[in-house]
């Protein structure tokens, strides 16, 4: 099973930096998943910080997803029973981001991407789930030595 991310979710992947991109073209092949958001600028960072369930905890232009390309992006599993992400089942998104880390640490070995990448659901990267204070389960961002490409 192959998959493909439709227009919209290649327009916000494409605010993301290189690494990014290149994890997530790599994960759609195995796995079906929607973009929700890559880079915000001032006013989509408002609107997530106050957005009830509030969608960040940080305001611009503090977060990961607001340089460009962005360093941040969320991705949800996409539910083909209900063509739509099932935000309720998390369980999902779970056993997505174990597939996209070992996705990423792959691309990291081959050394096709120059950094690693950090998931909301396992902030301190010790593989853990259960001992984060957030919870963020479509957040992936990158770690380490940002290097951003020059145009
Ligand atoms: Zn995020």
């Amino acid at each position: 099973m192959s998959y493909r991310f439709g227009k919209t979710s290649t327009a916000r992947l494409c605010s993301c930096h290189p690494d990014l991109q290149t994890i997530f073209n790599e994960v759609i092949k195995v796995m079906d998943c929607t973009i929700v958001c890559g880079h915000r600028n001032e006013a989509d960072q408002q609107a997530a910080y106050n957005a009830k369930p509030q969608l960040s905890k940080v305001q611009y232009p503090n977060s990961n997803h607001n340089t460009y390309p962005s360093l941040a992006v969320d991705v949800a599993p996409y539910d083909a029973t209900i063509r739509n992400i099932d935000w309720g089942d998390t369980n999902r998104f779970y056993y997505f981001a174990g597939r996209v880390m070992e996705v990423a640490r792959r691309l990291r070995e081959e050394g096709k991407i120059l950094h690693d990448l950090r998931w909301g659901g396992d902030w301190d990267r010790d593989t853990e789930v259960d001992d984060q204070t957030f919870i963020d389960l479509p957040h992936y961002e990158l770690v380490g030595e940002f290097i951003l490409p020059r145009d």
